[in-house]
């Protein structure tokens, strides 16, 4: 079903307004495709179907450009759906988006929970596809991408990144309780790898690992070649009071520190010497 048929029937009443811990709400957005500045600058757009974001990583930056301070603490817990997206994408077809690059997307994770039930990044990416040639790069946590690889093989220029950010569940569950394990994240974009599809995994951020080289081999067993690190800033987190204390407890414990993160940087160079290192890796395809 095209997400615009849907929103536009009487299934309105069927969406969902909670989704495991975060509420959801319906907006109609000003824009979907945003020219780029900072660290995105290398794109033409970014593109966020969503706004907030239900994984509610503990550290994520994007939480810090919510509205007010009241949707900054509840981060993880409200997710706004961009209900007349696929229709402010439409506009663009008189003006195709040929060869411009469009990063998906930069403050919320296109894969989250709540697309599994509404279909709305697939239904923007079908409409790219018929309708444009764009450069893509995809970034989400999410094995949910898996369904959209039939879209992914018809793009010519399209690149699915998966975000890996540790090798231990006990780190996951701390830093990012919401979002789906470290295994299932590996085998998801192994799949999209072996289907044919530019793959990527980043670990952005390196968070605590506890086994280095192993870590390092099952990256590599996916057959995936590119790769980006960045490390982890402690001081920019959006941590809550409790997730703060269990993550200090955590980097003690590996002993997190800039030197540490420096070795094991140091070893997967070992294995992978033309690894991305932070903004360079993140550039268009
Ligand atoms: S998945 Fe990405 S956008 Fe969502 S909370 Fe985590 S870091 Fe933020």
């Amino acid at each position: 079903m095209e997400q615009g048929e849907l929103f536009a029937s009487n299934e309105k009443n069927d969406r969902p307004n909670k989704l495991g811990q975060s509420s959801i709400y319906y907006k109609q957005a000003g824009s979907i495709l945003n020219p780029t500045t900072g660290f995105m600058a290398s794109y033409d757009y970014t593109l966020n179907p969503y706004s907030g974001c239900a994984f509610g990583c503990s550290y994520c930056y994007a939480a810090f450009f919510a509205r007010d301070n009241e949707s900054k603490e509840n981060w993880g817990y409200w997710v706004n759906v961009k209900e007349n997206a696929l229709e402010i994408l439409k506009k663009f077809r008189k003006k195709p988006l040929i060869n411009k690059t469009i990063y998906i997307s930069s403050v919320t994770d296109p894969y989250q929970p709540i697309e599994r039930k509404l279909e709305l990044t697939r239904s923007i990416l079908r409409e790219l596809l018929n309708y444009h040639t764009p450069r893509i790069v995809i970034q989400t946590r999410s094995p949910l991408i898996t369904r959209d690889i039939d879209l992914f093989m018809k793009f010519e220029h399209i690149q699915v990144n998966m975000t890996i950010t540790t090798d231990s569940e006990r780190v996951r569950k701390i830093f990012e309780p919401y979002c789906p394990s470290n295994k299932d994240r590996l085998s998801a974009i192994k799949e999209i790898h072996d289907a044919g599809i530019n793959a990527c995994i980043t670990m952005t951020p390196l968070l605590p690992i506890e086994s280095p080289i192993e870590f390092v081999h099952s990256l590599k067993a996916t057959g995936i070649t590119k790769f980006i690190v960045q490390p982890f800033h402690q001081d920019r987190g959006k941590f809550t009071a409790g997730t703060r204390e269990e993550a200090l407890k955590l980097f003690n414990e590996f002993n997190w520190t800039t030197d540490r993160y420096q070795e094991v940087e140091d070893i997967i160079k070992q294995y992978i010497p033309d690894i991305g290192i932070g903004k360079e890796g993140f550039k268009p395809i």
